[in-house]
């Protein structure tokens, strides 16, 4: 067998080739990575739109936090300007300005385009429905999500969960509420399904943005309102024009607010920031529930105990008989409109289910938590 054998210039050549494509490769790669490099970096300048005023505990806040976070999270490539209610639209057309474009975003709750789909209630809260625990599992791991895009596609918006209050207080009255015929008469603020079941009870149900609210309220445009609890509602200062702070908030058990983006807008993005964009409102989602969670006790103390509040609880037969007028409402509108019903029917169930549960568990515990000897 012939023994294969190399002459040293072969051998030379072959060392040269190699030096040569090595040293060739380690300089074509230092263009392309200075090229990455110095690639200019598009910026997104948005403007957010919103229902509250500027910087508003909580709610306005929340719109703020998202900004902040999107802005350091994409290294300054998505900037967020936000507006408080009537800076660039007034605080109701926060919707249309975003389905149109005139601003890429908006910070709102569903249940204020209530005339543009009823649906768009189920969204925010139902009365004697889901809490703020309850309302984040259906959303995110119980389809609600799939089905608020569905319902908003048609309008160019995509929706996202951007904030929670918890359960809230059903109001400030200048009347005490002992039986329902005490509501009959009085002209309310009570946006969403809450609205249509007091209207049956003979109340005037309005919905006034949450800034206009103590004015309507010292001028007697209204003579009852419900905002959120204590931590807003002693930033309005609703002590100084109502006696009765009543609870629990039987209408609103635990609303989502809603961030809104115009689907081209948000289309045009790059994957990272669409992810950054979802990413930072799902933390702004659970931090203004912490928020709320952290602030209303000592708020709630300050009403009572350094302005004079008079704290009341609704009636037993009161909530029964709204509970009962609710689910009438809510049957009758599913009844004639095949959207709400999909929704409704999806909540239903994921209610039913949670409240099981809820009884061995957060509700066990809080009963739990209080037991005392004697009892
Ligand atoms: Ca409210």
């Amino acid at each position: 067998m012939k023994k294969y054998t190399m002459s040293p210039m072969t051998l030379i050549a072959l060392a040269l080739l190699v030096a040569l494509s090595a040293c060739g490769g380690s300089e074509s790669n230092q263009p392309s990575e200075q090229g990455v490099q110095q690639a200019p970096q598009k910026v997104y300048k948005w403007k957010m739109v919103t229902t509250w005023p500027k910087n508003f505990p909580g709610l306005g806040m929340a719109a703020e936090n998202f900004a902040t976070l999107a802005e350091r999270m994409s290294g300054g490539r998505l900037q967020v300007k936000v507006y408080g209610a009537g800076q660039l639209v007034p605080a109701l057309e926060t919707f249309d300005a975003v389905s149109q474009g005139t601003a890429e975003m908006g910070h709102s709750a569903s249940y204020y385009w209530k005339g543009k789909t009823r649906t768009s209630a189920l969204f925010t809260t139902v009365p004697f429905g889901l809490n703020a625990q309850e309302m984040n599992g259906w959303l995110h791991y119980g389809g609600g999500m799939a089905l608020w895009k569905e319902l908003y596609e048609p309008f160019n918006l995509v929706p996202l969960a951007a904030g929670n209050t918890g359960v809230q207080m059903a109001g400030w009255f200048n009347r005490e509420i002992n039986t329902l015929a005490d509501l009959e008469g009085l002209k309310m603020r009570i946006p969403g399904i809450g609205g249509e079941v007091v209207s049956r009870v003979g109340v005037e149900a309005v919905n006034i943005p949450g800034g206009e609210l103590y004015t309507s309220m010292q001028t007697g445009v209204i003579d009852a309102t419900e905002w959120v609890g204590p931590y807003n509602d002693l930033a309005f200062g609703f002590h100084q024009v109502a006696k009765y702070y009543y609870y629990p908030g039987w209408h609103e058990p635990g609303p989502t607010l809603e961030l809104i983006v115009n689907k081209q807008a948000f289309e045009s993005l790059p994957d990272d920031l669409q992810a950054i964009i979802e990413g930072a409102a799902r933390a702004i989602n659970q931090d203004m529930l912490d928020d709320y969670t952290a602030r209303n006790n000592a708020a709630l103390d300050e009403l009572v105990n350094t302005h004079g509040v008079e704290l009341r609880q609704l009636p037993d037969d009161v909530l029964i008989e709204l509970n009962r007028i609710t689910q009438e409402v809510l049957e009758e509108i599913a009844a004639e409109d095949a959207g709400f019903k999909k929704v409704y029917e999806s909540q239903k169930a994921f209610r039913e289910q949670a409240i099981k549960y809820h009884k061995i568990s957060e509700q066990a515990y809080y009963r739990a938590r209080e037991l005392k000897a004697s009892d």
